[in-house]
This record gives C-alpha cells, structure tokens and sequence, in this order.
C-alpha cells in the first residue's frame, strides 16, 4: 500500500481551530508491503531508519514502550486496527521518499500506508475514506501522544493528481482545486531542524482554545476579525482562514497574481502574530521571492521545516537553485528544494 506526504499551500494552524487549509499530495510517498505469517506477530522494518520491531498482533504492546521510536507507528495502528478487529500476523517492509522531520508530514505518510497494509491483511475495507484519515490520526496519536489535526492524513486519502485539496475540518467536506499549469510549488527544507515545534504546537493550540472558550464559542471558526483584533494568536487563524478562500477564489478564477501576495501575508502572520517562524525560514522567503517566486511561506508547524513558495513553472528550477545557493551562503546551512508535483491519493502499489 502507498500513501503520499503533503504540502500545505495556505491554511497554517488552522486545522485545528475547525478552520480551512489547502494542501496537496506530492509525488513523495511511502510504501508499506506485507508478507501473512502465522504466529501472530507482527514485525517491521524500514529502509531508511535501523531496528526492526516485533510486535503482538493483537496491539496489547504500549507504543510509548518500543525501540526503535519509528516502531511506534506501527503499535499505533496495531491497537487501533486491534479495535477494528482486523489485526493478524504481518511482516512489513517500509520504504519512503517523503523526507522525516520537514514538514511533509512523513509521519502521517507512513501512518495512513500501514493502517491500509494492516487492514488489507486484516480483510478489512474502509468505504468512507474518512473512516480510514480518522483510524490512521488514532495509530499517529497513539504513537506520538500528540494530538494533531486530520488534515495530513485527509490530504493523503482524498489527495487528486494536478490539484490542491480543500478541506473544511469542520464538516471534514474535502474539494480538488485545480491547480494553475502555468505555476510551479515549489518544497525547500531550510535544513533546520524543528526541534521546538511540539512544545510550541501545544502551546498554541491551548491558547487558541483559551480564547474560543473566553468568547463563548466551540472554536476560533465561529469568531470574527473585529472580536479577535487584540488577540495575535486568534488573530491569525481567522485572518488566516479567510485567506485560504480568497486563495481558492483565485486559483478557480485563474488570478495568479492574487496568489502570491495572499502566500507573503500568511507569512507574515505566521511570523508576526502567531509567532512559529525562525530567522532562517523568513530568508528562505525573501531570497525564493528575491529569486522570481510569486510567493512564498513557510510550511507546517514552523520552528524549522519547510517553506512552499510558488513559482511561474519555466523559471522554478533556476529560482531554487538560486535562492538555495544564496542562502547557504548566508547561513552555512545546506538547504534543499525541489517541485513537488500534485499526486493522487493512498491505494495499491501499481
Ligand atoms: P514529518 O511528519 O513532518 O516528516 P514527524 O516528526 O511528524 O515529521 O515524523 C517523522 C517520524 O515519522 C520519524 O521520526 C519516524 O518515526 C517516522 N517515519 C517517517 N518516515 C519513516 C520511514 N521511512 N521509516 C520509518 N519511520 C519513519
Ligand atoms: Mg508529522
């Protein structure tokens, strides 16, 4: 089973507020196969991280307990495919070309394609799609105590070739947007690591609930700007929120200039209000717009990672190349960047 890692275009720290994002699945993806063994365990491998684990199939093993950390994931979506009735006995192989800890959420990659391996093992379907995103949030939470959105995991389910995803996580309605052919994305890994990015995720997360429940409702979705104008923290998810909609009126309007000044805000909010930028993210910026990008922000939680600019497609490679060079040069840090192609979503291997 596949399943691909994401960008998100526009739609920062939003999920989690019932809010609207915008990512897409790229041509990234990890790949879990599985042999049937009868003893009722289950073991893993990986060929990009060492260890193996061997696991009882009935998911009575504590994630938080197992070595190598990687095989937690897959104790995760053991107890919760235990729960589904679907475990058996499993030798998994994994191997991946989404890059760990940057952003592109391998993570939710490798927990989607081993909710599919173990069920597909199991004999069990998932006919709503939703279904499948919820079961591998649930093997993702169990194996990392932390409690993310749903959105890495709807874009790798509900994921179309050539198009953004919208998704409503409130309704968890998700909608293909075309995306322009005449503009490249564009992933650049700033090569800092995102060592404080959990710590901040759950502060910010609580702050924003604070506010929701000081307001009086269920979350920063239902408020207005005028309510929340004091309020950086609230102030960006709802500015931020209207922005992912005039970035999809544009794209179904085929305004491409709209598209990068709405990039350079989201930015700056997440910079200025929400406060998960880092110095070297916002030179990634300059320099990928300095370099001919309509725009550009910097991508998942913040605090290292990635940034995702957009770039007109003829001139994207010279753009990174450019931009990539000038910054290590600036910082001594190796970054990488490439153009990432919009994919369709989890299934078989072909
Ligand atoms: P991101 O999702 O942004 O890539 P995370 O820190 O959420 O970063 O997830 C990275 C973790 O996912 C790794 O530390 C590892 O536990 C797991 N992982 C990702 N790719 C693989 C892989 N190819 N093999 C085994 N584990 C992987
Ligand atoms: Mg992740």
């Amino acid at each position: 089973m596949r399943a691909p890692g994401r960008i998100n275009l526009i739609g920062e720290h939003t999920d989690y507020n019932d809010g609207f994002c915008l990512p897409l699945a790229i041509d990234r993806e990890c790949v879990v196969r599985w042999e049937p063994r009868t003893d009722g365990l289950v073991t893993a491998s990986s060929e990009q991280l060492p260890g193996e684990v061997a696991l009882a199939a009935d998911g009575s093993t504590d994630p938080a307990g197992v070595d190598p950390p990687w095989g937690r994931f897959v104790a995760g979506a053991l107890r919760v495919l235990a729960e589904l009735r679907a475990a058996r006995g499993v030798d998994l192989r994994v191997a991946s070309t989404v890059p760990p800890g940057s952003g592109l959420s391998s993570s939710s990659a490798l927990s989607v394609a081993l909710t599919f391996a173990l069920a597909d093992a199991g004999g069990l379907a998932f006919p709503d799609r939703r279904d499948a995103a919820r079961a591998a949030l649930a093997a993702e939470v169990e194996a990392t105590g932390v409690p993310g959105g749903l959105m890495d995991q709807l874009c790798a389910l509900f994921g179309v070739a050539h198009h953004a995803i919208l998704i409503d996580c409130r309704s968890l309605d998700v909608t293909p947007v075309p995306l322009p052919t005449t503009h490249a994305v564009v992933a650049v890994h700033s090569g800092v690591p995102r060592t404080l990015a959990g710590s901040a995720y759950a502060e910010r997360r609580a702050a924003c609930e604070q506010v929701a429940a000081r307001l009086g409702v269920t979350s920063l979705r239902d408020t207005t700007p005028s309510q929340v104008a004091d309020d950086p923290i609230a102030r960006h998810v709802v500015a931020e929120n209207a922005r992912v909609l005039a970035f999809v009126e544009a794209l179904h309007d085929g305004d491409a200039n709209a598209l990068g000044p709405l990039l350079l805000a989201s930015h700056a909010s997440l910079r200025d209000d929400y406060r998960v930028s880092i110095p070297e993210l916002d030179l990634l910026v300059q320099l990928l717009v300095e370099h001919g990008a309509i725009g550009a922000r910097l991508t998942g939680a913040g605090f290292g990672g990635c940034v995702v600019a957009m770039v007109q497609r003829n001139h994207a490679d010279d753009c990174v190349a450019k931009a990539t060079r000038e910054y290590e040069a600036r910082t001594g840090i190796v970054p990488s960047g490439f153009v990432v192609r919009a994919v369709a979503a989890a299934g078989p291997c072909s």
